[in-house]
């Protein structure tokens, strides 16, 4: 069970921004910017590009949603896009609000 697994099992506590009955996103633990939110499938697959093209395009217009909110609750010019999966083996979608050059900076 990936550590994303126990969060959306309520098992490690986490800030929930958004969940429907496959994905679910919160605000990263260490952030790089204000707001930096992860979006994940409920269904554990460790790389994103494994996930079917169904399943995958629900994923994107999920994050569409969840960055729209996130636009609108904080001010920032957009919402960077990002996928990394270095650290935590379960795919995720990293949604950071950017004002200035250098705000997605890893
Ligand atoms: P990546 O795997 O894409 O390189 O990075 C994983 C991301 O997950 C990191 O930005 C890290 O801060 C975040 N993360 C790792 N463990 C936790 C956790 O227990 N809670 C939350 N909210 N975020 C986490």
């Amino acid at each position: 069970m990936t550590i994303f697994s126990k969060i959306i099992a309520g098992e490690i506590p986490s800030y929930k921004i958004a969940e429907n009955d496959k994905f679910y996103a919160f605000l990263d633990i260490n952030p790089v910017n204000w707001g930096h939110t992860l979006v994940v499938p409920k269904e554990e697959t460790d790389y994103i590009f494994d996930i079917d093209d169904a399943q995958l395009g629900e994923m994107m217009v999920f994050a569409k949603h969840v960055a729209a909110g996130i636009k609108k609750a904080i001010p920032c010019r957009k919402v960077g896009v990002a996928v990394l999966g270095l650290e935590v083996p379960h795919a995720h979608i990293h949604l950071i609000p950017i004002q200035n050059e250098g705000d997605m900076d890893f």
